[in-house]
């Protein structure tokens, strides 16, 4: 499943080839996304120019003027660039051609993503409104966790999970971070200390900037390349590592489920 730092560097992968491009059109071959695409994006969108790629969260957000294009990558899309693009295949769904001879084709097997129009304010549509503070901004310090967990006893890791509480930290980098920080997934968040709080903003961006070194690597294959969007294999100290050894003491690394996820901590290390 893309998480941040696959959308970020989709983002950042895209954004040269598309900003300041006039959109020539947009053809939809198959709209039954998560939520269906618009009837009317075609022709809304014909003829606009994006400015800017943006990301909040997990969307990458076009800005066309003061309206909006939503693209949400969901468990399995993907964004590319094409020169030239190769004949269509089985689940590419959505291609979007600029004036520049440019083709951005969507492309989601299980289509769980979406692709909407966000008329202004952008900030005000119901997937955007509630979104909690970006991992890598001023306003999201170990301050605002211990205020926004202060009253909760829900654990620690659903709790930074939670797109309300900060934005974007998806399982993987929930585990990981959370290792980073040497807290137990499990802890009720109330009962996280605020020094550890610090630590745990700490350790989330220092997981997520981890993987945004190793996905810029991957940047040059957003242009002519049919493949997916590299899931970047960071060497994880305990995402998928049950039963192997702790890359710091040893132990054996534990897994549980915690909202229906996957969870992985070491028993020695996470307290
Ligand atoms: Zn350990």
């Amino acid at each position: 499943m893309p998480e941040l730092p696959e959308v970020e560097i989709t983002r950042r992968g895209l954004a040269p080839h598309v900003e300041g491009r006039r959109v020539d059109a947009l053809i939809v071959y198959d709209r039954r996304l998560r939520w269906p695409v618009p009837l009317s994006l075609p022709r809304t969108i014909a003829g606009r120019t994006i400015e800017r790629v943006d990301r909040r969260s997990k969307y990458l957000l076009f800005r066309l003027g003061d309206d909006t294009l939503l693209v949400h990558l969901g468990m399995t899309g993907s964004l590319r660039a094409f020169a030239r693009p190769p004949a269509r295949q089985a689940h590419d769904h959505i291609d979007l051609r600029l004036d520049s001879g440019m083709t951005l084709r969507y492309r989601d097997p299980r289509r769980f993503g979406a692709m909407l129009w966000l008329p202004p304010p952008s900030e005000a549509h119901p997937l955007l409104a509630r979104l909690g503070p970006e991992p890598f901004s001023p306003e999201c310090d170990g301050d605002h966790l211990w205020t926004a967990l202060r009253n909760r006893t829900t654990p620690i890791k659903l709790a930074i999970m939670n797109n309300e509480i900060i934005a974007g930290v998806g399982n993987i980098y929930a585990n990981e971070s959370l290792f980073r920080a040497g807290i137990r997934p499990t802890t009720p968040a109330l009962r996280v200390s605020r020094v550890r709080q610090r630590a745990l903003v700490e350790a989330i961006r220092a997981t997520l900037s981890d993987a945004l070194a190793k996905g810029g690597s991957t940047l040059r294959d957003f242009v002519d390349s049919a493949g997916l969007p590299g899931y970047f294999q960071l060497d994880y100290f305990v995402y998928g590592r049950e039963g192997l050894p702790c890359r710091v003491c040893g132990s054996a690394i534990k897994s549980l489920r915690l909202g229906g996820r996957a969870t992985n901590f070491c028993p020695a290390c996470q307290r």
